[in-house]
C-alpha cells in the first residue's frame, strides 16, 4: 500500500507574495535533512508538501521524526494514498488502519473535503466509513466526543488520504526566512533555548562563547560545544567561535572596582561578539537573559550593556520564569548537558556585592580606565572557529 508524508506549513501559509520563498526554503531544509535515510518524491499543493517515497523500506517512522524538527512546519500526517472512490478508500482504510483499530475501544472519522466536487459529502462520508468499520471490528463503538482513535479521510485534488491523525510539527518559520544572527552561548540553561527560540523564528544561528583558561577547564568549553552540536538538531549547521578572555578578565580584576567586574566584562563579551557578527554578516546579537535573573539581568544592568552595542540584542526568554526555560531546554534535550557541573568565565572572579544598579556614566568612566582597546583586539584576533554540522 502506497504511503505518504503529509507536511502542513504553520504561519507561512499567510504570507502573501513571500510564501514561495518560505516555501521554497521550507523544501530545502526538509530535503536536506532527509537525503540520508532515501529517495524521496516531492510535490506541494494547497500549503501542504507531499514526500512520497521512491524506494522499498524506507523507515518513515524516522523521517517523521526528523520532520518534527524542521521548522515551518505546523503538522505532518502519515498517510495511506487512495484513489478518489469510496470504494478504494474504505478498502484501504480496512487494511491500513487495522492495527490502530484493533488497540482501541472507540472511534469517530472525520472527512476533509478540499475538492468540493467530489461525489460524496462530509457527513456521508464519515456515516460510510464509520459503518464499515463498525462492521470490520465489531468491538469498537463510535464515540464522536472523546474518541480513542480518529480516522481522517482528506480529499484533496489528486487523491485521498486516510491518515490517523496528525503529528505536532515544531512550528515557526523555515531557518533562513529571518537572516543571521549571533548568539552568545554560554554553558548555561539559559543561551541554548534562546537561540532555539530565534531560530524557530528562521533565524540562522552562529555561537560566540568566551572562555578564560585556566580559570575555566578545556572540560568545560568541551560542555559548550556539546551543547552547540546538540543544538543542531533544530537550528541547522552552526559556526561556533571561541574567544579567549582571560587576559582582558585579568585586567578587569586588576584595574576596575570589584563591584563593576560582572557588568563591565559582560559589556566587552558584547563589544567582541558584535565585531565578529559584523564579519559573518550577522544583524543582531541574542542571549539568554531574563529579567532579574541574576544581579547582571536587572534592566539598569541591560542599558550598560545595551550602550556598547550597535546592533539590535535579542533576548528572547526576558520575560520567562527558570521553570519556563527548563521545561524547553528538556524538550530539546540540551537541559542534561547544561546542567553539568563546569565553571563558566562568568564565574571567574565574580564580586561577592555586584552593582545591581549600575549608572552608565560612572560605567563608561570605569571601563575607560580599564584601557580594553588593544586587548579586544588581540581576543578577536585569536578567536577560534569551529563548524558544527547538523547530523542527518
Ligand atoms: P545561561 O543559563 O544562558 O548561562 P545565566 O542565567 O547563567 O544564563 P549569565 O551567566 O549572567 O546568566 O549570562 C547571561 C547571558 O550572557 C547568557 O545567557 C549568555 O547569552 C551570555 N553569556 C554568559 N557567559 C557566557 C560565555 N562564557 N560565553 C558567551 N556568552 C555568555
Ligand atoms: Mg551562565
Amino acid at each position: 500500500m502506497k504511503e505518504v508524508i503529509l507536511v502542513k506549513y504553520g504561519e507561512m501559509a499567510l504570507k502573501g507574495q513571500n510564501k514561495y520563498s518560505f516555501e521554497d526554503m521550507l523544501f530545502r531544509s526538509i530535503k536536506h535533512r532527509l537525503h540520508n535515510i532515501g529517495k524521496f518524491q516531492y510535490s506541494s499543493a494547497q500549503s501542504t508538501i507531499y514526500i512520497e517515497t521512491l524506494e522499498d523500506n524506507i523507515d518513515l517512522d524516522e523521517a517523521v521524526e526528523i520532520l518534527k524538527k524542521v521548522f515551518g512546519i505546523a503538522s505532518i500526517c502519515r498517510a495511506c494514498i487512495c484513489e478518489k472512490n469510496f470504494a478504494d478508500i474504505q478498502e484501504k482504510s480496512l487494511v491500513y488502519l487495522k492495527e490502530q483499530l484493533e488497540d482501541v475501544a472507540s472511534f469517530k472519522v472525520e472527512a476533509k473535503r478540499a475538492d468540493k466536487k467530489f461525489a460524496m459529502k462530509s457527513p456521508e462520508i464519515c456515516r460510510e466509513l464509520g459503518s464499515a468499520i463498525c462492521e470490520a471490528f465489531p468491538e469498537l463503538t463510535v464515540d464522536v466526543h472523546e474518541p480513542e482513535l480518529t480516522v481522517i479521510v482528506e480529499i484533496r485534488d489528486s487523491h485521498a488520504y486516510v491518515h490517523a491523525g496528525k503529528i505536532k510539527g515544531a512550528g515557526g518559520l523555515p531557518l533562513g526566512t529571518s537572516g543571521k544572527a549571533m548568539l552568545l552561548l554560554s554553558g548555561g540553561i539559559d543561551s541554548p533555548v534562546a537561540g532555539y527560540m530565534m531560530a524557530k523564528r528562521g533565524v540562522i544561528i552562529s555561537a560566540i562563547h568566551f572562555v578564560s583558561p585556566p580559570y575555566t577547564s578545556d572540560r568545560a568549553r568541551l560542555k559548550v560545544e556539546q551543547l552547540c552540536d546538540k543544538m543542531t538538531d533544530y537550528c541547522g549547521d552552526i559556526k561556533f567561535y571561541c574567544v579567549p578572555f582571560t587576559e582582558i578578565q585579568e585586567q578587569l580584576k586588576r584595574r576596575c572596582p570589584e563591584e563593576f567586574f560582572t557588568i563591565l566584562m559582560r559589556r566587552i563579551m558584547m563589544i567582541i561578539a558584535q565585531e565578529i557578527a559584523k564579519k559573518e554578516n550577522s544583524l543582531a546579537l541574542i542571549t539568554g537573559e531574563s529579567v532579574g535573573q541574576v544581579a547582571s539581568q536587572t534592566i539598569q544592568a541591560m542599558v550598560c550593556t545595551d550602550a556598547v552595542c550597535h546592533m539590535p540584542v535579542f533576548r528572547p526568554m526576558i520575560g520567562m520564569d527558570k521553570t519556563e526555560i527548563i521545561e524547553i531546554a528538556r524538550k530539546i534535550d540540551t537541559f542534561d548537558i547544561s546542567i553539568q557541573p563546569y565553571e563558566d568565565c562568568c564565574t571567574v572572579f565574580t564580586p561577592k556585592h555586584p552593582k545591581i544598579r549600575p549608572q552608565l556614566e560612572i560605567i563608561e568612566q570605569a571601563q575607560q580606565a580599564g584601557d580594553f582597546a588593544e586587548m579586544i583586539a588581540k581576543a578577536i584576533e585569536n578567536t577560534e572557529l569551529k563548524l558544527f554540522k547538523m547530523h542527518c
